[in-house]
């Protein structure tokens, strides 16, 4: 019989993860102050991220950083995830490629957001921090901070964009479950909120409100840290426990991957999955390839421009050289809400420059006939940010078709879709469609 499924035993999970930045040949280039445009240390980002996160964040030498024996402990409720041979999916597709994915929707939460969610709060309980506060947009991250900070004894307080809330109420009902405080976005419990709202009482929300209300909170809080759940560094290398017990996988399974694929929002979930394998290219035993998918109406990887930048659209964060759309671009609201954001991470944008991967951008609709399929033949119904990996997927999966090469293909499944019917139900009623933007609408935030 065939084997389709491949778990590590619990003696066999990573106890480090891997620091890409130490191999990479070209280091990005350093966050600035936005006033005095003076490159950061670490003890400026400590003000308002955990410490050890913030030397997480620079750190370019130490290859590999040991995960805190409590952090495994409770990576242990839910880790070694799944890696799985999509037999089914393959058979459908008649391809002679060899589709693996990587599934990480398995824990309670339902996506890759707490492999970060559970050091962050580990890091700023340790340090004596009573308090988390974060911005959240569809709600995976904040469920996820929600759940990580309940568990290590912090409170959390999560501002949701306005409009997400109203759009999936079921993520802040999960919020609220795991003991978060969770306020819709622009509230009038800040004074940048009262601000917005005095001018647009009606102001729907977005990412840069609540960024600007978490990060008032947590400067006017005695012993209240601000976290993150993608873009930045130490995000993506909590994140690549994924890559690194997918490596060991890959070898129960007797393969290597030729193309690695994930989805691309700020880029955690690809670098969790990738910069373990990508590091065997660095050093020139392998030739992978690597693929980050990202939404046709939020192109930066492939449309955007690489420079500094800001990681909000008030302007509050530190100037990050990237590449972007913009800090106040505005992404139509499409349903992979993880990928509406104006910014690739550091990391990414440096190996974008350096050829080492590329983007590829992907419709609205090509997203969820993937997502379909997957579900039709595979059995699990993919997070709407998921289904752009596995569109991307079936695309390589497809030319194998034409060249007959049995391609070994390895995604990762980022999370699952059950908070997101409303969307399957408006792409089987028809009532979904493409955002395609042209060259202007690009210029204009640039
Ligand atoms: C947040 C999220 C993403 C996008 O974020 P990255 O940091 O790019 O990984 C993708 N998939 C899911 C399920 C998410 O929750």
């Amino acid at each position: 019989m065939k084997q389709k499924k491949f778990i590590l035993q619990e003696s066999e999970i990573p106890t480090q993860w891997y620091n890409i930045l130490a191999d990479m040949p070209n280091k990005p280039m350093p966050p600035l102050h936005p006033a005095t445009k003076q490159p950061l240390g670490w003890e400026d980002l400590a003000h308002i991220f955990p410490e050890e996160c913030s030397k997480q964040e620079l750190n370019m030498t130490d290859r590999f950083i040991d995960i805190p024996e409590e952090v495994l402990d409770k990576y242990k409720f839910y880790r070694s995830t799944p890696l799985v041979r999509a037999y089914e999916l393959e058979k459908a597709l008649g391809t002679p490629a060899h589709i693996y994915f990587k599934n990480e929707s398995t824990n309670p939460l339902g996506s890759h957001k707490i492999n970060s969610a559970l050091p962050q709060c580990y890091y700023a309980k340790q340090e004596g921090t009573t308090n988390v506060t974060t911005e959240t947009g569809a709600g995976q991250w904040g469920a996820a901070l929600a759940y990580a900070a309940k568990i290590f004894g912090l409170e959390c307080a999560v501002y949701q964009v306005k409009i997400s809330m109203q759009q999936k109420p079921y993520r802040s009902s999960i919020m609220r479950t795991f003991g978060a405080a969770v306020t819709g976005s622009p509230s009038m419990s800040t004074r940048a909120g009262k601000d917005i709202l005095t001018v647009n009482p009606t102001h729907s929300g977005s990412l840069g409100t609540a960024i600007s209300e978490a990060l008032e909170l947590a400067q006017t809080t005695p012993h209240c840290k601000y976290v993150l759940g993608s873009v930045l560094n130490h995000v993506a290398l909590h994140q690549t426990i994924i890559g690194l017990e997918a490596e060991k996988q890959m070898a129960l399974a007797g393969e290597y991957p030729d193309t690695v694929i994930a989805c691309f929002g700020g880029g955690s979930n690809f670098g969790g999955i990738a910069f373990p394998f990508m590091r065997h290219n660095i050093s020139g035993e392998r030739q992978t390839e690597f693929i980050a998918a990202e939404p046709e109406s939020c192109p930066k990887l492939t449309r955007g421009k690489f420079m500094y930048d800001f990681g909000d659209e008030a302007g509050y964060t530190p100037l990050l050289p990237m590449f972007t759309l913009g800090h106040q671009f505005k992404p139509a609201n499409i349903h992979a809400g993880g990928l509406r954001y104006h910014g690739a991470g550091m990391i990414v944008s440096q190996l974008i420059k350096d050829q080492m991967m590329h983007g590829v951008d992907i419709p609205q609709l090509e997203s969820f006939d993937a997502g379909m399929l997957f579900a039709r033949t595979e059995g699990i119904i993919p997070a709407p940010e998921s289904c752009h990996a596995i569109a991307a997927t079936i695309r390589e999966a497809k030319k194998c078709c034409e060249t007959g090469q049995e391609k070994v293909i390895l995604f990762n499944l980022s999370g699952h879709g059950l908070i997101d019917m409303s969307a399957y139900d408006q792409y089987i009623d028809g009532d979904l469609q493409n955002y395609k933007l042209t060259d202007e609408q690009i210029a204009a935030n640039l």
